[in-house]
């Protein structure tokens, strides 16, 4: 099952886009719908709700008058956080019920207005934000909807920020323009990302790409933050820490377009029990390190010996974003290493105009070689020999800097 969180801007355009989802096979899951379902009159959520604000929120055939609600409730914190408390957990209830409900091999869009307001991106394996300039929002709302202007202009102002929902996106779907316009566009998602996505993660295929170099992507800091705030859900505390490490973390740094991510957990008996869980939340495991089994993947010098430098590695399954994500031993000079070496290279440009240069041979050195294991192979080849030295250069600036993790 693929979870893809869809929200954006009230006027935005989001049930425009879900409709096409849903059209195209997907699960729709919308939470304004369930929020109506879960206080309809014989429900418990109603009694709750005439238990706590009183029978005068009713209309006169016992339904909810949202209205006079609205008018007790949004008076003070404490009433908000009443109506809050009683609303929350029955819409999560039944949100997962229809999870449950859904086939194994489901795309599920779940519409949630508030999402960036409610910090929850990382429950999904993408979020998708439908985009249009505040303006033409009110323009839609009071033209097509038939919204009072000032309602429109309050409801937005109390919504996110663009820049709030844009730190969320995964995925900015740019609805400015004429209707129909994104249909193009939200179809191809569909179909090149959400499908092969799901289908990746069920069958625990890793996403990968030849080894070229890209210039860097001032947006590697905040994809990387995405992905760690997902990593950490599955982890909770079997995690120490987890670091964006790598080429795509130094500010600058030319890099194959791949965010390596490393999860510090307390032994390799932790990693394999996540094996699992990281799959099912978009990240297979590529390969098992062990003592049968002592060739690394990514080679970084000495890694081939697993009692000191074993490791477990996932990739991604999104087409849309290549990962590596090394599950290595709170203390072991391979986890160690990944943060002192990225350190370094953020501290020294020096070193980093240096590792670079290699990094151009290594990658030209795979030019033309079409198949996916010999291409790193000859990318790896080349490096490796470099990181003997920049083991100890790190190390050297590790110590005279007073560096610790
Ligand atoms: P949301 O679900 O994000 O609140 P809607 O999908 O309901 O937004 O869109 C708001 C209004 O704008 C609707 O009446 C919809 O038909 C209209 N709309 C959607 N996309 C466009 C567009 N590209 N140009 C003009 N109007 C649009």
């Amino acid at each position: 099952m693929l979870r893809l969180g869809l929200t954006g801007g009230i006027g935005a355009g989001k049930s425009t886009v879900s409709k096409i989802l849903s059209g195209s096979g997907g699960v729709l899951i919308d939470a304004d719908a369930i929020a109506r379902e879960v206080v309809e009159p014989g429900t418990t959520g109603l009694e709750q709700l005439v238990a706590a604000f009183g029978k005068d929120i009713l209309s006169p055939d016992g339904s909810l008058d949202r209205p006079a609600l609205a008018a007790k409730a949004f008076g003070s914190d404490d009433a908000r956080a009443t109506l809050n408390s009683i609303v929350h957990p029955l819409v999560g209830a039944r949100t997962v019920e229809l999870l449950d409900g859904a086939p194994a091999d489901a795309v599920v869009v779940q519409d949630i207005p508030l999402l960036v307001e409610g910090n929850s991106g990382a429950l999904f394996h993408l979020v998708a934000v439908v985009f249009a300039d505040a303006e033409e929002r009110v323009e839609r709302l009071v033209g097509q909807r038939k919204m009072p202007e000032h309602d429109a202009r309050a409801r937005i102002a109390a919504q996110a920020s663009d820049d709030a929902r844009r730190a969320a996106a995964d995925i900015w779907i740019d609805n400015s323009g004429a209707p129909g316009d994104i249909d193009d566009v939200v179809r191809a998602l569909w179909s090149e990302r959400l499908v092969p996505f799901e289908r990746n993660i069920r069958n625990g295929v890793v996403v990968r790409t030849a080894p070229t170099l890209v210039p860097a992507d001032p947006t590697w800091p905040a994809q990387a933050e995405r992905l760690i705030a997902r990593l950490a859900l599955v982890c909770g505390s079997a995690a120490a820490r987890i670091d964006h490490i790598g080429s795509t973390a130094v500010p600058g740094l030319a890099a194959k377009d791949v965010i390596d991510i490393q999860i510090t957990v307390g032994s390799l008996d932790v990693a394999d029990s996540l094996a699992e869980s990281l799959r099912e939340k978009g990240f297979p495991r590529i390969e098992h390190i062990t003592s049968d089994d002592p060739k690394p993947a990514y080679g970084i010098g000495g890694e081939a010996d697993p009692a000191v430098w074993g490791k477990r590695i996932h990739g991604g399954a999104d087409p849309g974003r290549p990962v590596n994500v090394h599950i290595r031993v709170d203390g072991w000079p391979g986890q160690q290493f990944a943060l002192v070496f990225r350190d370094w290279l953020r501290a020294d440009a020096e070193a980093a105009a240096d590792y670079l240069v290699v990094k151009e041979s290594a990658a030209a050195a795979a030019v033309g070689v079409t198949e996916y294991r010999d291409a790193i192979e000859a990318y790896i080849n080349v490096k490796t020999p470099w990181f003997d030295g920049a083991y100890h250069r790190a190390w050297e600036w590790a110590e005279k800097t007073g560096w610790s993790a």
